[in-house]
């Protein structure tokens, strides 16, 4: 099978050709239709997520058909359409495993990063970890609900009942989560990088009552923030726009430092927490919720063969909703 391999940290993926793997008892094997690309990608290419798996096929949000069953596999049969998202393994017997926060497992392991992802024509997963896919979702608009989707409804939740929402980076998980928030009933305010007309336009249209640059004052007070975009830095910028009781929640799985900020902006019982990874149980809420909505995934495609392009498009903030590999 073709695939793109990261041999090292820092370097481009190559064009491989790889024997086809067969699946262990509790594993599919799947023919690969379409995988996302997403942030996290980068920063494991980047080297700013500690010792991946090496040589690593990257790729976390991937769609496609069960064309082999493993001995002791039987969720799924020949030609089952499935999605493979970024948690790949749990043990189930630590204390987060048995609290039912088994996106904090000490010992789980994650698709496209500790275990080979979606930037092949094929991929093996623990079938305990694969979802069906709502039919709705043709296979290049479904990549970007299995993580885009999925972290962003985590971190929806996390934000609380919060009526005035800010988000800030409008990619792939905000595109996604703007629907569901206005769905909800919320007001969504979009904060974009300073000058991102186009982005601010198609928060605008998403249905964002306001958009804006990241240090612009919002016209009203906000309840509640999520923060997509790695910056640091815009942990106390969205501190300074929430209201006494909020809470700022950091989406991402990386971000620069934040700079020190006065007490004061914290004070009114504010809080700032991230959110890591998700749960078997966050998958199947929101991809029972994605069809009502509905949520519509806006896609680049590309070939599998031109990963690099599409990662430098995303790290450029060149792509608009979500960037999709086609083998
Ligand atoms: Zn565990
Ligand atoms: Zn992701």
């Amino acid at each position: 099978m073709r695939a793109m391999l990261l041999n090292a940290a820092g370097t481009p993926l190559s064009e491989v050709a790889l024997p086809l793997p067969s699946p262990g008892p509790e594993q599919v094997l799947v023919r690969v239709h379409a995988c996302g690309v997403c942030r996290t990608d980068l920063h494991v290419i980047d080297g700013e997520l500690p010792e991946p798996k090496l040589p690593l096929i990257p790729g976390h949000e991937i769609v496609g058909t069960v064309v082999e069953i493993g001995a002791r596999a039987g969720r799924f049969a020949r030609g089952d359409r499935v999605g493979i998202p970024w948690l790949g393994y749990t043990c189930g017997v630590c204390r987060y495993c048995l609290m039912g926060r088994e996106n904090l497992c000490e010992r789980a392991r994650f698709t496209g990063y500790q275990i080979d992802g979606g930037y092949a024509e094929h991929a093996l997963a623990d079938e305990r970890y694969c979802f069906g896919l709502p039919a709705a979702y043709p296979d290049a608009e479904a990549p970007s609900l299995l993580c885009a989707g999925l972290i962003g409804y985590r971190a929806l939740a996390l934000a609380g009942a919060a009526r005035r929402l800010g988000i800030y980076g409008f990619g792939a998980a905000a595109h996604i989560i703007a629907q569901v928030a206005r769905f909800q009933g919320r007001e969504v305010y979009a904060f974009t990088r300073s000058g991102d007309d186009t982005c601010q336009r198609f928060a605008r249209e998403l249905g964002a009552v306001w958009a804006g640059a990241s240090d612009e004052a919002p016209p009203e007070e906000l309840d509640a923030a999520i923060i997509f975009a790695p910056v640091g830095a815009l942990v106390p910028a969205a501190l300074r726009v929430i209201a006494k009781g909020g809470t700022v929640v950091c989406a991402g799985i990386h971000m620069s430092d934040i700079p020190s900020f006065p007490y004061h902006i914290l004070w009114g019982e504010r809080t700032v927490r991230s959110v890591a990874n998700l749960t078997r149980r966050d998958a199947e809420e929101f991809l029972a919720l994605a069809p009502q909505v509905p949520v519509r995934t806006a896609v680049q495609t590309y070939p599998l063969t031109q990963a690099n392009h599409a990662l430098h498009a995303l790290k450029e903030g060149r792509v608009q909703g979500a960037a999709v590999l086609i083998p």
